[in-house]
């Protein structure tokens, strides 16, 4: 798709025109080759482990289909990357999930300060909005200068109203408010933006139960998604603070943000492969449309357009 190819222009010129590099010095399917392919493939952020099994998995394939062209083994590592992916999971999770009809949706945004997750709420507001939906949002970060501030701004740009506390309200309560307010207002979905504080797994533990215990008071399917907001361009270290959200609450599915910025879509495989999360949606720039639902397949040909 245009967005991605838009969008990853990035990873394109790191990974795609390293690969295409090589891809064109191409001379036989030595072991030089398959040394290059695992560098590359490792360099674009897709891990160790995963590169020398897509590197492996390549190597089998050229011996059983007896490839020798180059356009053969570009297809061929393409498809093996969007297998890859696939396999780990089937459609059914990659899909976001909805209350039944009447109640409202809730979903969760979490990850930390700083790697777009008001950003993302606002456009997947201006997004579900499209779509028909009515939408509310609740800025859950009372603590950070301007976060409240923030969020409404966008509420203003999307004209989707905004449920706010006090300055240091209890996130939790703000939370309850904002539930309460959109079953009555027959809201179709509620976005909760919360606080990005990581001062310790503990804490971050506790404050996502206490929101969830509330959250559940007015409406016990709820919240039907927790999406775990990631900023691409910290590589391996997006894949660490998966880690930490996944063990601390029950992450859904992942926003890859910042795709526009990074040469090393890699993260995508590498994240897919070691926690089993779904990516979602793929934010690539800051704009209200710069928001799409992930495709392994449209992101794999993005990267090596
Ligand atoms: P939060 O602290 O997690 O809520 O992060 P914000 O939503 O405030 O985003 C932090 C910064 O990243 C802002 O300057 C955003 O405009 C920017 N940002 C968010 N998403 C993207 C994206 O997909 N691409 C780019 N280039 N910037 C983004």
């Amino acid at each position: 798709s245009q967005v991605y190819e838009k969008g990853l222009t990035k990873s394109r010129q790191g990974f795609s025109a390293r690969f295409n590099k090589f891809l064109a010095n191409f001379r036989s399917v030595d072991e030089d080759f398959f040394e290059e392919l695992e560098d590359t493939l490792i360099g674009s952020d897709l891990g160790f482990d995963l590169a020398i099994s897509i590197s492996n998995q390549v190597r089998e394939a050229v011996k059983l289909e007896n490839i020798k062209d180059k356009k053969d083994i570009r297809d061929l590592i393409i498809r093996l990357m969007v297998e890859q992916y696939e396999e780990q999971g089937q459609d059914e999770d990659q899909s976001m999930h909805f209350a039944p009809k009447g109640e409202p949706t809730v979903i969760l945004f979490v990850g930390v300060n700083g790697v777009g997750k008001t950003t993302t709420v606002g456009k997947m507001a201006q997004r579900y909005k499209d779509e028909g939906k009515k939408v509310m949002m609740v800025a859950a970060d009372t603590f950070r200068a301007g976060a409240v501030k923030q969020l409404q701004e966008w509420g203003t740009r999307v004209a989707v109203p905004v449920v706010a506390g006090a300055e240091k309200a209890d996130p939790a309560s703000v939370v309850y408010e904002a539930v309460e307010k959109a079953k009555a207002e027959a809201a179709d979905v509620l976005f909760v933006d919360t606080a990005g504080r990581l001062q310790n797994n503990v804490n971050l533990m506790q404050e996502l139960a206490k929101m969830n215990r509330v959250i559940q008071k007015v409406l016990p399917e709820a919240p039907q998604e927790v999406l775990l907001v990631l900023d691409a361009t910290t590589g391996q270290n997006a894949l660490q603070q998966a880690k930490l959200f996944q063990d601390s609450s029950e992450v859904t599915g992942l926003v890859l943000t910042k795709m526009d910025g990074t040469a090393k879509g890699g993260i995508v495989f590498a994240i897919r492969d070691q926690l089993h999360l779904p990516v979602k949606w793929v934010g690539f720039g800051e704009k209200v449309s710069d928001l799409r639902t992930f495709s392994a397949e449209d992101f794999v040909y993005g990267m090596f357009k």
